[in-house]
Parts: C-alpha cells; sequence; structure tokens
C-alpha cells in the first residue's frame, strides 16, 4: 500500500517564504475579480480587516495600471474593486481609481466610455454634481448611440431635472435620436415646466409658444393644455382657447375636468357650444366622476333639474360601481323629493360594490379571494386566512 508522503521542501521555511505573497496576491486578484465574492468576504470581515483588504486590492489595481498594457482581467478588476468602493460610500477612492484608469494610454473605446461612465456615477454619488456634468458631457459627446451615452444622457436629464434645470434637461433630451411617446410625453411635460419658468419673468410670448410646441409634440399634455388655455382667455383669443378645451377632452376625457373651470370664460360668447362639449366630457366612457357631477350641478343651477338628472342616471348607468356618482344623483334625488327612487340607487350602488369584494384575505400578506385556503397560496402560511374587512 502506497503512504502519501509530503515533501521535505514543504517543511522548509523559505518554501514558505516563496509561495506565501504569490498565494496571497491570487486571493486578492480573485476576490476582485468577483465582485460577488469579494462583497462575501468584505461582508464577513471585520470592519478592520476590509479596510485593509480592500486597500492591498486597491494597491494591486493601481500597481497593474503602472503596466504598460492592460489586459481584460486587469480591467475587470478595476471595475469590481470600483462598484465595491461606491457601494461602501469611499466615493474618493473610486474617483482615484477611475481616473488612474483613465490615463492609461492602452485605454480601448469601450473601456474609456466605462471609465467615464464610472467617474461621473463615483461624482453624482459623492454629489459633485458639476464634476459629474462635465464627465457626462464628455461621454454624450462621443461618437455612436452605444449603451454608455444612452446612460449618461439618462443620468444627465436626472441631474438637471434634479435641479430645475429645465432647459439644459430639455436641451439633452432632444438629442436622444427616435424619441419613443413616452419620452416624448416627458419632452412636452419639460418644455411646459420650462414654459412657467419664462411665465415667471413675464416672457409671455416665448412661454406661449413653448406650450404650443409640447401641444403639439403631445397632444395629450393638459399641463400646457392648461396654461395656454389661460393666457388665450387673457388675450380675448377665445376661438382659440375652445380649440385647445376640445383637443383637451377628445384626447385626455379623464382628466379634462381640470380644464372644465376655464369653460365659462372660454365660451363666454358660445353658451351652446360649451354645453356640447361638457355634455360629450360627461358622458364620455373614460369620464372622471366630477365631469358628469360639475355639468350636472351647473344644470341644476340654472334650473335645468330633469336635464341634470338625465346626465347622472347616464353616468350611473355606465359606472353604477363609482361612489361619488351615485352620490350625486341619490342626492338630486333627495332634493327633488324622489327618496324612493334616492334610496334604490344606494341600494343597488351597495350591491354592486359588493359582489367585487373578496370574501378571504391573508392577514400576513393580505392576498384575497373568495375561495376558502387553509394555507396561503401567495406566502404559504398556514391557517392566516379571516374574513375580509371591509374598508
Ligand atoms: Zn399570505
Amino acid at each position: 500500500m502506497q503512504q502519501f508522503m509530503i515533501p521535505d521542501y514543504m517543511y522548509s521555511t523559505e518554501f514558505w517564504l516563496l509561495t506565501t505573497p504569490v498565494l496571497l496576491s491570487f486571493f486578492l486578484l480573485g476576490m476582485v475579480l468577483k465582485p460577488k465574492g469579494a462583497r462575501e468576504v468584505i461582508q464577513s470581515a471585520k470592519p478592520s480587516e476590509v479596510t485593509s483588504v480592500l486597500q492591498s486590492a486597491s494597491d494591486a489595481a493601481l500597481g497593474f495600471l503602472e503596466a504598460e498594457n492592460l489586459s481584460d482581467s486587469d480591467i475587470e478588476a478595476c471595475k469590481a474593486l470600483g462598484r465595491v468602493f461606491r457601494e461602501r460610500g469611499e466615493f474618493d477612492k473610486a474617483v482615484a481609481l477611475h481616473k488612474s484608469v483613465l490615463q492609461h494610454p492602452d485605454l480601448n473605446e469601450e473601456q474609456h466610455r466605462w471609465a467615464l461612465l464610472a467617474l461621473a456615477k463615483d461624482f453624482k454619488g459623492a454629489g459633485l454634481t458639476t464634476h459629474a456634468e462635465e464627465s457626462l458631457h464628455q461621454l454624450v459627446e462621443l461618437k455612436g448611440d452605444t449603451p454608455e451615452k444612452l446612460e449618461a444622457y439618462r443620468l444627465l436629464t436626472e441631474l438637471y431635472e434634479r435641479q430645475g434645470k429645465w432647459a439644459e434637461a430639455l436641451t439633452v433630451r432632444n438629442r436622444l435620436r427616435n424619441p419613443n411617446m413616452k419620452q416624448k410625453r416627458t419632452h412636452a411635460l419639460l418644455m411646459h415646466k420650462q414654459g412657467q419658468e419664462l411665465l415667471k419673468q413675464n416672457k409671455e410670448e416665448e412661454a406661449q409658444k413653448l406650450f404650443e410646441k409640447a401641444l403639439k409634440l403631445d397632444s395629450r399634455c393638459l399641463a400646457a393644455a392648461e396654461d395656454q388655455v389661460q393666457l388665450l382667455i387673457k388675450q380675448a383669443r377665445y376661438a382659440e382657447a375652445q380649440d385647445v378645451l376640445r383637443e383637451a377632452q377628445a384626447n385626455r376625457p379623464d382628466l379634462f375636468y381640470i380644464l372644465e373651470p376655464y369653460m365659462a370664460d372660454a365660451f363666454k360668447e358660445d353658451e351652446q357650444g360649451m354645453r356640447v362639449l361638457w355634455h360629450a366630457a360627461a358622458l364620455h366612457p373614460k369620464a372622471h366622476w366630477r365631469s358628469s357631477v360639475s355639468f350636472a350641478q351647473f344644470l341644476e343651477e340654472q334650473g335645468e333639474t330633469e336635464d341634470a338628472l338625465k346626465i347622472l342616471r347616464r353616468a350611473y348607468e355606465q359606472n353604477p360601481t363609482t361612489i361619488e356618482t351615485a352620490n350625486a344623483l341619490s342626492q338630486l334625488l333627495t332634493r327633488k323629493e324622489e327618496n324612493k327612487e334616492a334610496l334604490l340607487v344606494l341600494h343597488q350602488h351597495l350591491n354592486e360594490k359588493i359582489s367585487f369584494f373578496p370574501l378571504w384575505q391573508c392577514d400576513q400578506c393580505g392576498f384575497s379571494s373568495n375561495k376558502l385556503f387553509w394555507r396561503c397560496p401567495q406566502c404559504s402560511k398556514w391557517d392566516s386566512v379571516r374574513a375580509y374587512k371591509h374598508k
């Protein structure tokens, strides 16, 4: 039988003196190459150890940054280390690392873009907004639509929007090629914000042009429509104000009610026109309950109670579960002393509503259903289901 023998040289101090540094560097390199592993090591280490381990890894990284050629694994190591620094809030170290990377003559274009973006993120994390903007601008000026550049656009607009620099944010956003509808909507809202700034500076004409542009870009932009309508009314351009209102009702029936307070002024000389628009707004299938309730209120004030009742009845039929419509209808009926019908409406409304309520609910995770489960299908807890409590 062969016996396992420990070679003699392993007992020598010299052997260990030579191999220990090599093994240690492999361990450190492995740590920075695998961020997840590094994080685990760092999490399990004592605070004092973490700092020294990171310092060694940082020294190692700065060491190979001094070499003439950069390998992919060197870059990967820097990426991992930079991430760890940023996650630990050690932005000064992250900045130093990424600045050293950027100065390396052997950097290819992709690595250059990564290092610039990483540097910008370090500055942003440290709250050095101007520095972050500088790095991002450098990235944005580079050729081609690279993922780093798109990320730079996003971060740059985020920085500008956070500081209320709407014009700058808009300039960056305008450079995005082929914006999708969601981006166009944001563009329009930014234009509106910028327009409001101009209004504060009494630059009405310029502001109005921006509101117009915003509405052209996104006809659903009610924020711009609201300011535009007010300006047009102020300038006695009633026909144009009416057009904006009609467009808004057609494009945003769900939110049109926010423009209803301007209708009386815009249609000062055309009450019939206002009635047609308000009627359409009140009975649109997507209308907000306020539209029908406010139109009915207007009709009642004009002494046209029967017509008001008709509007509320139709709105209620369309959405019998909307509590505000049921409430308005039953109140109008009560005012007309038609108490029996008022009660019937409330009764029906409650019945409709109850049919949507589930019977059971898990008191652990909130899962609700009409079937009784002894073990919750969502959070897997036993005996956690209770009778559903209506709020
Ligand atoms: Zn549950």
